[in-house]
């Protein structure tokens, strides 16, 4: 075993530095997780680029990594019986920490925690133990921590899908109350959009609808092949005007916008959903702010519009099982690969601010290769 261990640390906004650390001694509560995969995000490219700083998701010196897949490599007693793993099990680890005791986690709404846990995200490297982020050969298990084990038989790559796939349950199926036989539009064809197509067929949805542009045509070909039931470059057609004729005229059930920084999607949305219908916001705006935005539109129609961040326990656990079922189709997915010593490359790459042979839908850091 190896005696240190060794993490890739933000520093500064857009600088990596590589440190090593000492492996902690570990309690009877506690444990120690060896890094097998770091899933990366949009929040990844944020980090990096400082659109944090001053917010409680700033903290740096920072171990980013926040979508955490290895191995048990030490485990306390009493955390062995309360997670109910042993050493060598593949798990994955919930990015949040939640205390138990303040009113959001009295109010199942963990990842609003008061404390302000959360792996790769408000952890910073300065508190001991130092190993609080995904892009790390090791991590610290806080005895809050919540760990999910998975099988050992899907390949690292397609296991590094199960954040945006457990965002993908909750954004298009949970929160909307999406069922068989439904309808559903996916605005903007990234990773979770895709996932979206693959949650929204295996509820057994009878129309999966996606938009892109002239950017996303793989993306597009990507989401017929997950099935969807018909595909809508926003650039060629009116979005609108084609989920109308693909309804004959009755709308959807259900609108999850993933889409960046356009504010026009949400616009469109509101037309495209049915009355009575859900329309979830997934995709984050930045600064932009939406102009002429009518909500009597709500009103009349009585549509609900819901606002999502992230996922919980019982969307990951559900993202495990379609894994098992479904690894090997959703691996094509995984484009891009780096190891932790190629940490910035990686997020540039996320960000489009490089291009690495193709494009990147999903990126994750094999954490284990020393930098
Ligand atoms: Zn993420
Ligand atoms: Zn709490």
């Amino acid at each position: 075993m190896a005696e240190k261990a060794y993490a890739a640390v933000l520093t500064e906004e857009r600088h990596f530095d590589y440190r090593d650390v000492d492996i902690p001694e570990i309690g009877p509560d506690e444990g120690l997780l060896r890094m097998e995969a770091a899933g990366l995000c949009g929040t990844d490219y944020e980090q990096f680029d400082g659109h944090f700083a001053g917010t409680v998701y700033g903290t740096l010196p920072m171990t980013p990594g926040h979508e955490i897949l290895g191995w048990i490599d030490r485990l306390g007693a009493n955390a062995a019986k309360r997670w109910g793993v042993k050493e060598g099990d593949r798990v994955i680890v919930e990015t949040s920490i939640p205390c138990g005791d303040c009113i959001p986690c009295q109010d199942d709404r963990p990842i609003f925690c008061d404390e302000n846990m959360g792996y790769g995200i408000r952890l910073g490297f300065d508190r001991i133990p130092h190993l609080w982020g995904g892009y790390a050969s090791h991590l610290y298990l806080h005895p809050k921590s919540r760990l999910h084990k998975v099988p050992d038989d899907i390949p690292t790559d397609a296991m590094s899908l199960f954040n945006p796939l457990s965002n993908a349950v909750r954004w298009a199926a949970v929160k909307p109350n999406l069922k068989a036989g439904q309808s559903i539009v996916i605005e903007g064809p990234g990773q979770r959009g895709l996932l979206s197509v693959v949650v929204a067929r295996e509820l057994g949805a009878e129309k999966i609808i996606v938009t892109g542009t002239n950017a996303d045509e793989n993306r597009l070909k990507l989401a017929r092949q997950f099935g969807a039931t018909a595909t809508i470059n926003v650039e060629k057609e009116d979005p609108v005007e084609r989920v109308h004729e693909l309804t004959d005229g009755r709308k959807v059930d259900v609108v999850l916008d993933v889409s960046a920084g356009s504010t026009e999607p949400i616009l469109q949305g509101i037309e495209m959903v049915r009355k009575g219908g859900n329309f979830v916001v997934a995709g984050v705006k930045t600064h932009n702010a939406l102009n002429d935005f009518y909500t009597d539109k709500l009103i009349f129609n009585e549509i609900s519009m819901l606002g999502v961040l992230s996922s919980d326990w019982t969307d990951t656990a559900k993202a495990v099982e379609i894994l098992k079922n479904h690894w090997q189709e959703l691996k094509v997915l995984c484009t891009h690969s780096y190891p932790i010593g190629e940490a910035e490359k990686a997020v540039r790459v996320l960000g489009r601010e490089i291009e690495d042979g193709g494009d990147p839908v999903h990126i994750y850091l094999d954490t284990t290769i020393a930098p």
